[in-house]
């Protein structure tokens, strides 16, 4: 086709195409084990699918309410409650969306005007920048310590300006796995306790944590639940990521001016999706038991990797590890993970697209939501670099 002759001046000039994409295109060329994005290669549960074709022929196939279907939205406030002790109203105060990634985009979209910061801890999942660039928003961010992943309180501090109109929070943390303590969500109530600063808190991996860490949503603590969007994926947690169905909860101040963006971005999410999701959410167990599940497959992988020149730090939550190859090479990451994929067949994530000025943290990012002979196949090649 002829190339249009004045597009203009692009909206995201720095933008290429995502880590996600490329990587994964990298490695189906080279037929590589794949570890890269993270998603299961195992199928879910199929009674889910049958939930599915069950609504769809009862004629749940038109456009669901705008706000979400309403017995989910009640179902989501229920689990809430019970989890988090937070009453949300169904009505007012919860919104089914798009995945997490919607719910993100929308948040960052109803309350960010041009000149507005927005601060982002890095290494930072990488939906949240061009989302705050695409409405004028200056991303400000902090970069966590190398290895700990830990805050740098003084830094985030000193960051807060009066333009300082967002922060955005990943808890469990793609891509280093730490889970945010208790105490360190305080800390960030008492910062934040002054200002007016929204939250956007993306607890995507909310079911995913191990041993004796726990999930503590912001939902939790006052005086973040006040001014936080909670976001939330089904598709992460029903190992489900295609059908891109999540919600989001925040105080009705809030989602009263994301709604007002949300029914014109998308109006409503699936109806037939949201249906099968309230119904297989009535079971508790299918999203407690999820902790016990990847923590079995965090371990194999683990133990198959006993052998090997990579060291690391088990991680706390989600379904990544990260694997140190100082050890092995002194290779920027991209150019290891590169090489993993055309050399030896297996493809991870470089992490250093996700830091402030692409800092090298020597560690490759894998995911481990895979089938146990695929995590072993995996763990056979890494054994040998
Ligand atoms: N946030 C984080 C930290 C993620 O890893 C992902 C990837 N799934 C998302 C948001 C997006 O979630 P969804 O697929 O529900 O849009
Ligand atoms: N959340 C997935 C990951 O971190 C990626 C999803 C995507 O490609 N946007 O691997």
């Amino acid at each position: 086709m002829q190339a249009f002759k004045n597009p203009g001046r692009s909206k995201l000039p720095n933008v290429g195409t995502t880590i996600f994409t490329t990587v994964g295109i990298l490695a189906k060329q080279h037929r590589a084990i794949d570890l890269s994005q993270g998603f299961p290669n195992f199928e879910a549960d199929p009674r889910l699918f049958e939930l599915v074709n069950k609504v769809m022929h009862e004629g749940y196939n038109q456009y669901a309410p705008m706000q979400g279907d309403y017995s989910l939205r009640e179902t989501i406030a229920n689990k809430i409650e019970k989890l988090h002790g937070t009453v949300y109203h169904p009505e007012m105060e919860i919104t089914v969306t798009v995945g997490a990634t919607q719910a993100i985009f929308t948040a960052i979209a109803a309350f960010i005007s041009p000149g507005d910061e927005v601060i982002i801890l890095k290494p930072a999942y990488d939906c949240y920048e061009p989302a705050i660039e695409l409405n004028g928003g200056i991303p400000v961010p902090i970069q966590m310590g190398l290895n700990d992943y830990a805050i740098d309180w003084d830094a985030l501090k000193n960051a807060i300006t009066p333009k300082t109109k967002m922060l955005v929070l990943n808890t469990p943390h793609n891509p280093s796995g730490k889970v945010f303590s208790k105490n360190e969500l305080q800390k960030l109530e008492t910062i934040l306790e002054p200002t007016d600063i929204i939250v956007v808190s993306d607890e995507v991996y909310e079911h995913i944590v191990f041993d004796e860490n726990e999930h503590i949503s912001l939902s939790q603590i006052e005086g973040l639940a006040n001014r936080s969007f909670i976001c939330a994926s089904f598709g992460k947690t029903f190992h489900v990521t295609g059908w891109k169905v999540g919600y989001c909860a925040a105080p009705s101040e809030l989602m009263k001016e994301f709604r007002k963006v949300h029914q014109f971005a998308v109006f409503c999410v699936d109806h037939p999706t949201q249906k099968a999701m309230n119904t297989y959410l009535q079971d508790e167990s299918l999203y407690l038991g999820l902790k016990s599940f990847y923590q079995k497959k965090r371990d194999f992988f683990l133990n198959a990797l006993n052998s090997s020149r990579f060291t690391y730090s088990p991680c706390e939550g989600t379904y990544f590890q990260l694997l140190n190859y100082s050890q092995i090479t002194n290779e920027n990451d991209e150019a290891f993970a590169r090489r993993l994929i055309i050399e030896f067949g297996i493809a991870c994530i470089p992490i250093s697209s996700f830091n402030l000025n692409r800092r090298q943290d020597g560690v490759l990012r894998f995911c481990f939501a895979k089938k146990n002979e695929t995590l072993e196949k995996a763990a056979e090649i890494l054994c040998g670099l």
